[in-house]
């Protein structure tokens, strides 16, 4: 068997009056984050490591924002093309660790849901897709409510 592991990054910067998506779930938020996309910056780091683990590139190559195809879209779309991806290349994803930083909301009464919604998506059971959070403690951009951030790990294997 191989195996490959593959770690994701991305920042998405807030303002008021827009939808927050997160981890494929609605947060009840009144500020949303600033994108071409619907701005979901947890599948987009998720996207981003699935990608790394197979040396593709990253999503801004593969959606780029010039492209009005992409426009408001939907994540989860780039998430399930990213994870059709891995299948024609042989591989299947064996885990999902996401770290979200967020100062504000509370995201603790969303993590089973995005954990869900994951990992249908990836085609994998909830025990396999961690979502974890965070605040940093009022420190940096973060700590500022000005966005979030979010760090993913996969592995896949075949
Ligand atoms: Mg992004």
């Amino acid at each position: 068997m191989e195996f490959r592991i593959g770690n994701g990054y991305d920042v998405h910067a807030l303002a008021p009056g827009l939808p927050m998506w997160l981890g494929g779930v609605q947060i009840d938020s009144p500020t949303g984050f600033v994108a071409h996309s619907d701005g979901d910056v947890a599948i987009h780091a998720l996207c981003d490591a699935l990608l790394g683990a197979l040396a593709l590139g990253d999503i801004g190559h593969l959606f780029p924002d010039s492209s009005a195809e992409w426009k408001g879209i939907d994540s989860k779309i780039l998430l399930s093309k990213v994870v059709a991806l891995v299948h024609e290349k042989g591989w299947r994803v064996g885990n999902a660790d996401i770290t979200i930083a967020l100062q504000k909301p509370k995201l603790a009464p969303y993590i089973g849901s995005m954990r869900t919604c994951l990992s249908e998506i990836l085609g994998i059971g909830t025990d396999a897709v961690s979502v974890k959070a965070t605040t940093t403690e009022r420190l940096g951009f973060v700590g500022r409510e000005e966005g979030a951030e979010v760090w993913a790990s996969v592995l896949i294997l075949k």
